[in-house]
């Protein structure tokens, strides 16, 4: 039983602005607190709350949170549902299947669910193995939480259940029922990081404190795609972290990698990742520079594939114009790195500056160069992390070719 099914006030009803109305028929799982037209009563965090139209037809049903500007988060639209046990175990066990047909024993670091574009907003799901992360993005979850974590454990059985929290509501979760982020809800104490397989190689992850949920497994084929670059060449891998990138290349026949990264903690992480893959790294040179990449990039050699992954550079819409500047000045700063017949590989994960914003970027540093390239490709979000709504979309990746 939820907070829902317990309560004795009466259904929290709204009504919100026809624009609203629209973007939510249309598909927008968010309904913003300046949209709101009416409301019954005051509602409580992470209550259901029923959406109707301007003709009192029900339009949705979402979570509740009386705090945020993004006021209702929506779980169901079209016909009435009751949002029971049984709605939530099967909403669970789709994301799950998806994912079930995805990959095979070679890859057992994933996403399960990708927040709102899986139909849990602010939730994420990710396995590692045996080891499943629940991150939470939102204090609305809070009070259903016990409940979630029994229907992932009817649904996936996993060895171990960790809790994760977002930076926003960590202090407030620690109000509600003492919970902490890296907590192990379930199974056994963890001491320090796991392993899991992403395509065959054996990766560390520290689930417990790591950024994400300890990996970025959003980047899994782009890493496969350097991967396939990677022979003969040497590579520089700037904003390494644990130095997945590097991996991939060291197995595809890289001469060098050399991982460049603001934190020591995440270049010890990896060396360890390449010598948990020794079988395949082992005729790779593998240098670690602990350096701010874009003072290192002005004075070094050159590179047969140079990767860029840097980290958002634009957390909020008033950051965007300053991250579109150090995005061009990285993507110069990359092709000035990236030597003749070599692949530049510029990655963004800002979800505030446009994939078409981001490739003009690199592609404009490339032309005013005045060198000769061509575009190898563009890659966006891989399958197990689907983008469903335009804020959603985060990652884009571009690859040039020089001459
Ligand atoms: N490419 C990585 C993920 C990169 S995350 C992967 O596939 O796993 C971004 C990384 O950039 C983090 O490890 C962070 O420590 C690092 N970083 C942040 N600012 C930096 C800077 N100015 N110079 C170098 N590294 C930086």
């Amino acid at each position: 039983m939820t907070s829902d099914e317990q309560t004795k006030n009466p259904t929290l009803r709204l009504r919100i602005s026809s624009t609203a109305e629209w973007k939510v028929r249309s598909g927008h799982p968010w309904i913003f607190s300046d949209s709101i037209r009416s409301q019954n009563r005051t509602g409580e965090l992470g209550e259901l709350a029923v959406i109707y139209d301007k003709w009192d037809n029900f339009l949705a049903i979402g979570l509740f949170d009386p705090l945020s500007p993004l006021r209702v988060r929506v779980l169901h639209t079209g016909k009435p549902q009751a949002i029971d046990d049984a709605w939530w175990r099967e909403r669970l066990n789709q994301a799950i299947q998806i994912r079930e047909k995805l990959f095979d024993e070679h890859t057992t670091g994933y996403r399960s669910i990708n927040g709102e574009n899986d139909g849990w907003p602010a939730l994420v799901l990710d396995r590692y193995d045996k080891t499943y992360v629940l991150k939470l993005y939102s204090p609305m979850w809070l009070g259903r939480l016990e409940h979630i974590a029994s229907l992932i454990r009817k649904s996936v059985d996993p060895e171990r259940l960790v809790l994760r929290l977002s930076r926003n509501m960590q202090e407030q979760a620690r109000g509600y029922a003492k919970l902490q982020d890296g907590m192990v809800l379930s199974g056994p104490a963890l001491d320090g990081s796991l392993l899991f397989r992403e395509n065959g190689l054996l990766f560390e992850a520290d689930v417990l404190h790591g950024q994400k949920t300890g990996f970025f497994l959003d980047q899994r084929e782009n890493r496969v795609l350097v991967g396939e670059l990677a022979n003969g060449r040497t590579v520089l891998n700037a904003f390494s972290y644990s130095g997945g990138f590097s991996v991939y290349a060291a197995r595809g026949g890289a001469i060098s990698v050399t991982d460049v990264d603001i934190s020591a903690h995440a270049l010890e992480a990896a060396k360890r990742n390449f010598h948990l893959n020794r079988e395949v790294t082992n005729k790779c040179r593998h240098d670690t520079i602990k350096a701010d990449a874009f003072d290192w990039l002005k004075d070094t050699g050159t590179f047969g594939v140079v990767v860029l992954d840097p980290p958002s550079l634009a957390k909020r819409e008033a950051e965007r114009a300053g991250a579109i500047e150090a995005y061009a000045r990285l993507a110069r700063l990359g092709v000035a790195r990236t030597e003749p017949a070599g692949v530049l590989v510029a990655a963004s994960c800002s979800a505030h500056v446009t994939t078409d914003e981001f490739f003009a970027v690199v592609r404009h540093a490339a032309a005013k160069s005045g060198r000769k390239f061509r575009e190898l490709r563009v890659t966006g979000h891989p399958s197990d992390h689907p983008a469903k709504f335009p804020e959603a979309a985060y990652l884009k990746c571009i690859y040039l070719q020089f001459r």
